[in-house]
């Protein structure tokens, strides 16, 4: 990155949103680091959410230890730091508003059923794409399963909005991904609602995270209208990838960094790589030193 447009948040609020399914490595540490870096560059606040909604995917343990391991990293978050398996009363509220104003509808539909009906009107984008099959109500005898949020049809559909490094970015939200779930059909509250529901009830104004996520943003935009909250500013990082160009992650092999290294050995092994990844050019042999070094570095990035 060369140059990121600053935050137009008179009172800035950030978080890093980790969910428990891998200890840190190098692409969550850049996603943690560019939000730490970007709330400090502000002098603002810095919250830590455990996404955790996801029971399937999430390690036990895990939690702590990426909260240790930002910690030994020199990242202290402010406040306390909250789970969302702790805040389902409030998806409740907002899935009660939406289905109040007929925002949101159940849906019967399996996975199966959507991909066979995309086959069938010819259809053969990357993702699933849902046709709207329950929109006008449940088929009879068939129980619901999902719960969907209604976007807008075509070609009414087109959602923009101006990512502090990546720049005007729009999606067609009826064409390339249809009503989206809100409630999955195994019952978990999805990560868009929880995510806007969230992100709104503390506050955050600067969402800093992965450019794996600029294609939700636009159906969180779009949520947010819909229950009537603010925008956050939203600025999406480079994604680190392995050497077959596939997002780093714990399933793409991922190496958790050793946060039981010795001080000076976390500062080069992963802070510097982590700070070199966002085009900062640091030199540091300490924690402190690294951070001292780093925040200017970054606030030095920041050009309207
Ligand atoms: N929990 C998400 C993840 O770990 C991040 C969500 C967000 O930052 O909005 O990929």
């Amino acid at each position: 990155m060369k140059s990121v447009r600053p935050s137009r948040s008179a009172s800035y609020i950030g978080r890093f949103a980790p969910s428990p399914t891998g200890p840190l490595h190098l692409g969550s540490l850049v996603a943690a680091m560019a939000s730490y870096l970007d709330a400090k560059a502000h002098h603002g606040t810095w919250l830590v959410r455990v996404e955790d909604l996801d029971r399937d995917r999430n390690v036990a343990g895990i939690d702590r230890h990426i909260l240790a391991s930002l910690q030994r990293c020199g990242m202290q978050w402010d406040g306390e730091v909250t789970w969302q398996t702790q805040r389902t009363h409030l998806y409740d509220v907002a899935l009660e508003q939406l289905l109040a104003k007929g925002a949101a509808y159940p849906c019967s539909c399996s996975r199966k059923e959507i991909a066979d009906s995309q086959l069938r009107l010819g259809q053969s984008g990357a993702g699933l794409v849902y046709p709207g099959t329950c929109r006008n109500g449940l088929a009879p005898g068939k129980p619901a399963r999902a719960m969907r949020l209604r976007v807008p049809d075509a070609p009414n559909d087109t959602y923009c909005f101006d990512d502090r490094c990546v720049g005007v970015t729009c999606q067609r939200l009826a064409a390339d991904v249809g009503d989206f779930v809100i409630r999955r059909a195994d019952g978990f509250w999805a990560y868009q609602l929880a995510v806007v529901v969230d992100d709104a009830q503390q506050g955050v104004t600067d969402v800093v995270r992965g450019a794996d996520l600029l294609d939700s943003t636009p159906r969180q935009l779009f949520l947010q209208d819909v229950l009537g909250l603010p925008h956050p500013e939203y600025l999406h990082v480079p994604v680190v990838a392995n050497a077959d160009g596939e997002k780093l992650s714990k399933q793409t092999g991922a190496q958790a960094f050793d946060t039981g290294a010795d001080p000076e050995t976390l500062v080069q092994s992963a802070l510097i790589p982590a700070a070199r990844f966002l085009g900062l050019d640091v030199q540091a042999d300490s924690i402190a030193g690294f951070w001292l070094a780093a925040i200017p570095a970054w606030a030095a990035m920041l050009t309207p």
